[in-house]
Parts: C-alpha cells; sequence; structure tokens
C-alpha cells in the first residue's frame, strides 16, 4: 500500500504577527510547528501501514524550513519526505497550492491513500483536501472522525458532516481528510526522531514536477489575493471592582447610568 500524508508548517497561531508592507504573515514574529491536524494524518497513515503493509511518503510545500515537517513525519513512520520549495510557488492561494502538490503527486507515481488534516490552524480553509481529489480525479472522504476497516482496495469510514455522522466507503485510489477525533497521534521515541534528524529530504522545485504549466504556480497561478490587511483594534475592557455591603447598590446604579436597565 502506497500512502501520501500531505502537511503544512504553520506559525505558533496565537503570536503571529501579519506584515502590513507586504500583507503577508511575518514569519520571524513566531515559531513555527507541523499544522496539528496534520499529526492526526500522519498518525492515521502510520496505523494504516501497521495493518497493510507498505510505504508513506509525506509532501510539504513551503520555506526551507518546513523541512522539519518532513522530519517530525520520519519520525513517525514516514519513509520519504519531499519538500516543494521554489521562489515560484510562493504567494499562492488553495487554487496554486492544489496545482502545485497534485503536480507532485503525479511525479511521485501511483498510491492508494492519500491523507489530509481536515484544515490548517492558520489558512483554515479546508480546500486542499477536496481541491487534490478534484484534480486527480479521485474519491474524497471528507471530515472523517473513524477509520472502521482498511482492506486491500478500500477504506470504510465514519465521516462528520453538520447533517450527523455517515458511514462511507470508498475504493483505492482516494483522499481522505481525518479531524481531530480521528485517533490520539503517537509520540515518536529518542531512537526514532534522531534517525529522522539524519535522514534524507528531496527537495523538488518547479523544474522537478514533470509537464506542468508554470503560470498556475504562486501568485501567478492565484485567483484570489489579499489587497490589504487591518489588524482590528485592540478592545480595551474596563473594569471596576465593588466592595462593601453597598456593592449591589453600587452594580445597580452603574448599570442604570449605562442604560443599560432600560425597558
Ligand atoms: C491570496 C493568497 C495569498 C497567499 N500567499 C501566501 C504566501 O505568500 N505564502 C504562504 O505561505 N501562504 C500564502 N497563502 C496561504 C496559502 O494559500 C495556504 O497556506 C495554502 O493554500 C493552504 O491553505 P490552507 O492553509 O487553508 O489549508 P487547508 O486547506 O485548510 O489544509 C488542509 C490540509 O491540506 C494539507 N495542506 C495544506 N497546505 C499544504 C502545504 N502547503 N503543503 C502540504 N500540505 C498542505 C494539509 O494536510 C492540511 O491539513 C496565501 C493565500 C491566499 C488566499
Amino acid at each position: 500500500m502506497h500512502i501520501i500524508v500531505l502537511a503544512k508548517q504553520v506559525p505558533d497561531i496565537e503570536r503571529v504577527k501579519f506584515s502590513p508592507d507586504t500583507n503577508r504573515v511575518d514569519r520571524k514574529s513566531a515559531d513555527v510547528e507541523i499544522n496539528p491536524f496534520d499529526l492526526n494524518a500522519i498518525e492515521a497513515a502510520q496505523q494504516m501501514k501497521e495493518k497493510m503493509g507498505g510505504t508513506i511518503t509525506v509532501i510539504s510545500m513551503g520555506p526551507k524550513s518546513a523541512e522539519a515537517v518532513l522530519r517530525e513525519a520520519i519520525a513517525r513512520d514516514a519513509d520519504r519526505g519531499i519538500l516543494l520549495h521554489d521562489d515560484k510557488f510562493a504567494g499562492a492561494d488553495t487554487l496554486a497550492t492544489t496545482y502545485t502538490l497534485a503536480a507532485a503527486i503525479r511525479q511521485v507515481g501511483t498510491f492508494d491513500v492519500i491523507v489530509c488534516g481536515e484544515k490548517t490552524v492558520d489558512g483554515d480553509t479546508g480546500h486542499v483536501g477536496p481541491g487534490i481529489a478534484e484534480r486527480l480525479g479521485v474519491s474524497l472522504l471528507p471530515f472523517v472522525s473513524h477509520i472502521t476497516e482498511v482492506t486491500g482496495d478500500k477504506i470504510t469510514a465514519v465521516a462528520e458532516t453538520s447533517a450527523g455522522s455517515l458511514n462511507i466507503e470508498a475504493s483505492f485510489p482516494l483522499v481522505l481528510t481525518g479531524t481531530k477525533e480521528i485517533n490520539t497521534p503517537r509520540l515518536p521515541t529518542l531512537k526514532e526522531k534522531l534517525r529522522a534528524r539524519k535522514a534524507e529530504i528531496e527537495t523538488w522545485s518547479a523544474t522537478d514536477l514533470g509537464d506542468v504549466d508554470a503560470s498556475n504556480f504562486g501568485r501567478a497561478g492565484s485567483a484570489t489575493w489579499v489587497e490589504s490587511i487591518e489588524v482590528p483594534p485592540e478592545k480595551k475592557r474596563k473594569g471596576e471592582i465593588l466592595t462593601g455591603e453597598d456593592a449591589a447598590n453600587q452594580l445597580v446604579a452603574a448599570l442604570d447610568k449605562a442604560g443599560l436597565l432600560k425597558g
């Protein structure tokens, strides 16, 4: 079985800042980490490999630092890590991102399952999994919260929708997007981490992607663009501590003064 995992590096979303000059994330403003949903995707791939045998290839498109994401996956039993890194890929929206990732997947060759996270904690669109399925012309198992069974040619799973839980089944090849509930990712051992640190990471540029139309990469291939970014002003909250036996009366007077007791 050949399983491909797509994994993205994201900034620490609590700390990250935007650069008003470039309308982009200021990468230096916060630490980076693997998208938490992608740890679940890797764990799902690990479990499939343990049951069925085979290999796991992990692909990430991003800056050089995204190598760390691939090493994280290799520490968790992935066999091969490919970083898609080229200035031509920069500024991509989800349309251009899926074009580049799909081109890389075609170069990697045949696969049974592609596992993605349901979404990222920064872009948060959830477009990439469905976009890849569409571009490769394979089935999509979205929002999977539980994998019921994997056999040599199909997966049965539970998918969460706004209408409730669905039991769904699809034949290989397919794309699966997993929710946080799909599993609890294991931690790699020290030995696995040390092995991953020394592992070879392949870096592919636009010229490694075979028969592609370069105008579909990056900013040039994006159907959307950011005109400007505004960070909403921080709202200052006024706090007042009321004490003493008269606190309740003071509170009523304050609410009345603020016009909150009318009507
Ligand atoms: C106009 C515009 C300009 C942008 N410019 C830039 C830019 O200059 N630099 C930049 O870094 N981002 C940029 N982005 C963001 C970029 O488009 C998204 O990061 C990317 O398309 C993934 O979208 P998402 O984060 O919503 O992923 P989702 O669709 O929410 O992710 C779902 C899953 O897809 C997989 N996945 C997503 N992205 C990747 C990836 N890169 N590699 C491997 N797997 C992945 C993961 O499994 C993930 O869990 C831009 C976005 C827009 C709209």
